[in-house]
C-alpha cells in the first residue's frame, strides 16, 4: 500500500531541511518503496498564502496523510500578528486536530559527538535515550483553572492536575510498545509520594505492565529523574511522565547531547499516524544561507518509517547512514569542531544519500 506522506516545509531553514530528507527518503522510493508525498504550507507560509497557519487547505491534505513531515515554523516578521494567526499557533492546531497524545523526544548522542556536550564525555557517549510524554492531559489541559479572589479576599491562581484512566493507559501502552523495539527498560517517572494524580499514573502503569512481561519497569520520582539525567543519564533507556513533567524532562534531555540540529520527534495519535519533526526552531539567523544541519530532520524521516510504517530496517539504514558520515568527519557548522570537514545543509544530504 503506497504511504501517503504530507510535507510541511513551513519557515526559515524548513525548507532547507526538509529537502535533504526528501533526498534520504527518495532513495528509499527509487529502490521502490511506494511512497506519495504531498506538499503543504503551515505557520507564517500559510499564513503568507491563505492568511491563517493551518488553513483548511493543509488540514484536508494532513487528514488523509498516514504521517506528517514538518521542517519548522515561525519568524521574527511574524512576531506583531495577532497570537491566532502566529505560526506556533499552526503547530498547536495541528496536534490538535490528529489527535497526537504521544510525544516521542529521543536524546542520542552520537560517540563522535561527545564533546559538544556540556558534560563530561564518559557519562554522555552513546546515550541514546527515548522520552514518551503524555502530549494532550494534565495540569496544562486540567479544569478548572484560571485566576480568582478567594474567600479571605487574596487573589490566587488555580490549575487542576488530573489524568483519567484511558489517557494514562494509551500511552503506557506507546512506552511499552517503544521499550519492546529497544531494551526493553521502561522507567516511569511520578511524584506519587505527593501527588494523587501521579499515584493514579503509577497504579495504572504497573496494571499495564501486565501485558508486557518481558518489559523491566522501574519507577521514579521527578526530582531524582531530573539529577539522574545529569549524574548518570546511560542508566535509561525509555522513560514515560505526564505532560509538564515530560516538558521538562525532554528538554533537560535533549540539552545533554549539546547539539540542537542533531535531535529528532514524532508525536503519534491512537491509530500511529505521527507527525515528525526536529525538535529545534525555524533558526531565522541562518535560514536562505545553505548553514543549517538537515540531520534533526532526515532523523525524524527515520522515526517515521519506524513507528508509523512500521520498517524497522529502512530506519536502522538511514541512522546507520548519519553514524557513518559522522565518523567520516563531517560537520555543519553547529556541529564542526577543529580538523573536521565542515560542510553545507546540501552537502551534509549529498553525503548521507552516499551513504545510504
Ligand atoms: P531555534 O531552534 O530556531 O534556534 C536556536 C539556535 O539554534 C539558533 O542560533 C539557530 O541558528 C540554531 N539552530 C537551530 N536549528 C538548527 C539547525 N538545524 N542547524 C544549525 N543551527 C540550528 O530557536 P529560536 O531562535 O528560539 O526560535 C526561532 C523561531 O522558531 C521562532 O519564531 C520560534 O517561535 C520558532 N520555533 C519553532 C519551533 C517549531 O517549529 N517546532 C520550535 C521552536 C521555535
Amino acid at each position: 500500500m503506497t504511504m501517503k506522506i504530507a510535507v510541511l516545509p513551513g519557515d526559515g531553514i524548513g525548507p532547507e531541511i526538509i529537502a535533504q530528507a526528501l533526498r534520504v527518503l527518495d532513495v528509499l522510493k527509487k529502490e521502490g518503496m511506494p511512497m506519495e508525498f504531498t506538499e503543504a504550507p503551515l505557520g507564517g507560509q500559510a499564513y503568507d498564502q491563505y492568511g491563517a497557519p493551518y488553513p483548511e487547505f493543509t488540514q484536508k491534505i494532513c487528514r488523509e496523510a498516514d504521517a506528517v513531515l514538518l521542517g519548522a515554523v515561525g519568524g521574527p516578521q511574524y512576531d506583531t500578528l495577532d497570537r491566532p494567526l502566529r505560526p506556533e499557533r499552526g503547530l498547536l492546531a495541528i496536534r490538535k486536530d490528529l489527535g497526537l497524545f504521544a510525544n516521542l523526544r529521543p536524546a542520542v548522542l552520537y560517540p563522535e559527538l561527545a564533546n559538544a556536550s556540556t558534560l563530561k564525555p564518559e557519562v554522555v557517549a552513546g546515550l541514546d535515550i527515548m522520552i514518551v510524554r503524555e502530549l494532550t492531559g494534565d495540569v496544562y489541559f486540567g479544569q478548572p483553572r484560571g485566576m480568582r479572589t478567594n474567600e479571605k479576599g487574596e487573589r490566587e491562581g488555580f490549575n487542576t492536575m488530573v489524568y483519567s484512566e484511558s489517557e494514562v493507559r494509551r500511552i503506557a501502552h506507546v512506552a511499552f510498545g517503544i521499550a519492546m523495539k529497544r531494551n526493553k527498560k521502561l522507567c516511569s517517572v511520578d511524584k506519587a509520594n505527593v501527588l494523587e494524580t501521579t499515584e493514579f499514573w503509577k497504579e495504572i502503569v504497573i496494571d499495564v505492565a501486565k501485558e508486557y512481561p518481558e518489559v523491566e519497569l522501574s519507577h521514579m520520582y521527578v526530582d531524582n529523574a531530573a539529577m539522574q539525567l545529569i549524574r548518570n543519564p546511560k542508566q535509561f533507556d525509555v522513560m514515560v511522565t505526564g505532560n509538564i513533567f515530560g516538558d521538562i524532562l525532554s528538554d533537560e534531555a535533549s540539552m545533554l547531547t549539546g547539539s540542537i540540529g542533531m535531535l529528532a520527534s514524532a508525536s503519534l495519535n491512537e491509530t500511529k499516524k505521527g507527525l515528525y519533526e526536529p525538535s529545534h526552531g525555524s533558526a531565522p539567523d541562518i535560514a536562505g544561507k545553505n548553514l543549517a544541519n538537515p540531520i534533526a530532520t532526515i532523523l525524524s524521516a527515520a522515526m517515521m518509517l519506524r513507528y508509523t510504517f512500521d520498517n524497522e530496517a529502512a530506519a536502522t539504514r538511514i541512522e546507520n547512514a548519519v553514524k557513518k558520515v559522522l565518523a567520516a568527519g563531517y560537520r555543519t557548522g553547529d556541529i564542526y569542531e577543529a580538523g573536521m570537514n565542515r560542510v553545507s545543509c546540501s552537502e551534509m544530504g549529498d553525503q548521507i544519500v552516499a551513504a545510504m
